[in-house]
């Protein structure tokens, strides 16, 4: 339930301002918005994030206001380095492992959250676990860093839609509704980070990436666990999800009539994620060729992408952006 001085907010009709990272000032001016309690859109190396300081309520609570995001879903709390999640959450000796090899990067850690930590309830949802992460973009570390204090950034889009890898497709969704997006260009990695659980030095992996469970089960010497194995609590991944306007059919070789054909590898289509059919050129393609291809056609078909490594995580986006709509 919104409170009145919530409803009032989410009204509010701002001139939303884009400042290129590199003006100066573009760090204070963020900060500065951060600390009076509004929102900030902000590069990643993932897709942009839409931040509120962590540790407002209110704050928090506009994110879900101006997302259309079900209040049941929880929040990402991004840290400039793993010195300012250990204020916020227990960190084992396998979590500070995970934090040393993958951060700064597209790994998400879902954690014991401390008591009393000062992150408002909202951004967890009422869990009593963190999801923390470190993202490599410098900028947004710099930003975090000033702030002094963790930002909850869900992708700075409507719910349910595309996520946004440029900062026009952030203004496309949601301008008038924030006072101030950071660009930064185009976002490298182009699909949201991975998210692992860790409880009783145990791995489980709660939503697949481009950094993958190989990737993590060698680099610790530990097996990443199947989500279904835990009793971590993951809301909010909802089947219809990263929804573009158009329907879209999977595992297409041809076109049928009316449709728009994304390509992959051999099958060339009238846009392609990778012709060399490499997957993270086709991660970081997806979101951008979805977006293309809705503004071409009512229908989409999608060639066959492998299910391994980071095709894994590219199958899990086109799952739910071709499932049957829901609202959010
Ligand atoms: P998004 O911000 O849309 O990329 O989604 C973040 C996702 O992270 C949520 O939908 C949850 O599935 C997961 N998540 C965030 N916080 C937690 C938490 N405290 N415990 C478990 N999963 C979480
Ligand atoms: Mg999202």
């Amino acid at each position: 339930m919104l409170c009145p001085v919530d409803v009032i907010l989410c009204m509010a009709i701002f001139e939303t301002q884009v400042i290129s990272e590199q003006q100066n000032g573009a760090v204070s001016a963020a900060v500065q918005q951060l600390s009076a309690g509004n929102l900030v859109a902000v590069p990643t190396e993932t897709v942009y994030g839409l931040a509120a300081d962590a540790t407002e309520s209110s704050a928090v609570q506009q994110i879900y206001a101006v997302k259309g995001r079900p209040s049941f879903n929880p929040l990402i709390s991004h840290v400039a380095d793993a010195s300012m999640a250990k204020q916020y959450v227990k960190i084992s000796p396998l979590a500070a492992k995970l934090m040393k090899i993958f951060w700064p990067g597209p790994l998400t850690i879902v954690l014991t959250a401390l008591e009393d930590s000062g992150i408002a309830p909202e951004v967890s949802a009422g869990l009593d676990t963190l999801a923390v992460r470190c993202p490599a973009k410098e900028t947004t570390r710099a930003i975090i860093a000033k702030l002094g204090r963790p930002i909850a950034a869900p992708s700075a889009n409507p719910s349910g839609k595309l996520s946004p890898t440029t900062a026009d497709d952030v203004l496309a969704g949601l301008r008038g509704k924030i006072p101030l997006i950071i660009d930064g260009g185009d976002t490298p990695v182009g699909i949201e980070s991975t998210i692992i659980g860790v409880r009783d030095d145990k791995l489980y992996l709660l939503r697949p990436g481009t950094i993958t469970s190989d990737d993590i089960a060698d680099a610790t010497g530990q097996p990443v666990l199947d989500r279904d194995e835990t009793e971590i609590s993951a809301p909010g991944q909802l089947l219809s999800h990263y929804a573009p306007n158009a329907s879209v059919r999977l595992n297409a070789t041809r076109k049928q009539q009316g449709e728009i054909l994304i390509g992959f590898g051999d099958i060339a289509g009238d846009l392609n994620l990778s012709a060399s059919g490499d997957l993270s050129e086709s991660a970081h393609n997806l979101f951008k060729i979805l977006r293309k291809a809705d503004s071409k056609s009512e229908r989409i078909a999608v060639a066959p992408i492998p299910d391994r490594g980071i095709g894994i995580a590219i199958n899990d986006r086109l799952r739910r952006a071709a499932a049957p709509r829901t609202e959010p």
